[in-house]
Parts: structure tokens; C-alpha cells; sequence
């Protein structure tokens, strides 16, 4: 069942509930990542060494975006804020934010600025490196949070111990899924320490 925005009482907005959406949303990022790949190496756009260049900052940037989302879109945008708790609440749970949305923001913060300020294969290649850092976000989160396929979450269990902390700590930090980077920089690393015994964390350290 996908539902959008019925649990008003909750001010559960803009969430799209439903293990088929959820599923279908990995498949649109994939598919859309393979015919930007496709089209920056083939060249038709411009050098594909220059996508190439394009594609790594933009993968390089989504790190930042990640944690900025996460700590401040998510923490202080009340309707958003709203839907982390409930993630929060459920981190099990096949909320995902509605695919014609974050297609809508990605066009419109990053794909048509930097087609009209930039050049249209800088675009095509900042945004191949978006789409990408967006969908191992994803990945990386749902594999962290339901603890499967078994090997690739062993692979990532730093990633799901600082994780862990970030739900199960009474502060907040640990804002980085993908990496630590940012935290380190902005100071918003969370120890061991600090997690809390008896707080409820269904995230797999
Ligand atoms: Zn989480």
C-alpha cells in the first residue's frame, strides 16, 4: 500500500509508505544512473574524461548534501522532521521519499542551474555523480537499518555502528550514513560512550 500524508494527527506529510514504491524508487535511480553513464561515456555530451571530473565532484558534494539533509532538513524542517521521527520510531519500516519529488528537487537544484550557469555536460556529469551518491545512500541505509543481504552488511558495519548511535544516543550527531567525514569536520561525532542502554534502537550495530 503506498499512502501519502494520511496520518495528519502525526503530522506524517509527504511520507510514501509501501515495500513496492520503496522497491520501484531503487529501480528508477539505477535505471536513470545507467543512461547517464551511458550517454557521459559515450562521449555525445563532451569529453567523457570531463563527465568523468564532473561525476566525482558530484559525488564528492552529495556527501555534504547528505549531511546537511540530515542535519539540518531533517532535525528542522517540521513537516521533514516529522518523517525522520517516524523513521525514528519504524527504522525498519519502507518509508521513502516520493520518487516525482526528489526527481523534481534534483532537476531543480542541480540539473537545470548547472545546464544554464555551467555547461550541459558539467550538469550531466555533477548530476551522474548526485544520482549515484543518492542511490548508495539508499542502499547503504537499507541495508544498515534491516541487516540484509547479510554480506554486504557486514561490509558496512562501522557504518551501522555509527548509526546505531545516531538513533540510539540521547544527542545528536552522527549525521553522516555514508561517511564520517563531515561529522569530523563539523564536530558532530558521537562516541560509544554516549550510547544509551535502556534508549530502543532497532539499527544493527
Ligand atoms: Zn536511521
Amino acid at each position: 500500500m503506498t499512502r501519502i500524508g494520511t496520518a495528519a494527527a502525526t503530522n506524517e506529510h509527504w511520507i510514501a509508505e509501501g515495500r513496492a514504491g520503496y522497491l520501484a524508487d531503487f529501480g528508477v535511480y539505477a535505471v536513470l544512473l545507467v543512461v547517464l553513464i551511458a550517454v557521459g561515456v559515450s562521449g555525445r555530451t563532451g569529453s567523457p574524461r570531463n563527465w568523468l571530473a564532473a561525476a566525482t565532484v558530484g559525488a564528492a558534494v552529495w556527501t555534504l548534501i547528505e549531511y546537511g539533509l540530515q542535519r539540518f532538513v531533517f532535525q528542522k524542517v517540521p513537516a521533514i522532521a516529522a518523517i525522520h521521527l517516524v523513521h525514528h520510531r519504524r527504522p525498519c519500516s519502507y518509508l521513502w521519499t516520493p520518487t516525482w519529488l526528489s526527481l523534481t528537487i534534483l532537476a531543480g537544484l542541480f540539473l537545470a542551474p548547472l545546464w544554464r550557469w555551467a555547461s550541459p555536460p558539467t550538469a550531466l556529469g555533477a548530476v551522474s555523480g548526485i544520482v549515484g551518491g543518492y542511490l548508495w545512500y539508499g542502499i547503504e541505509r537499507h541495508v544498515i537499518h534491516h541487516g540484509r543481504p547479510r554480506w554486504l552488511a557486514l561490509r558496512l558495519r562501522n557504518a551501522g555502528r555509527r548509526h546505531a548511535l545516531h538513533h540510539g544516543s540521547g544527542n545528536s550527531g552522527n549525521f553522516g550514513v555514508r561517511s564520517a567525514i563531515w561529522d569530523v569536520a563539523f564536530g558532530t561525532v558521537l562516541s560509544d560512550r554516549e550510547q544509551q542502554p535502556n534508549r530502543e534502537s532497532t539499527v544493527e550495530p
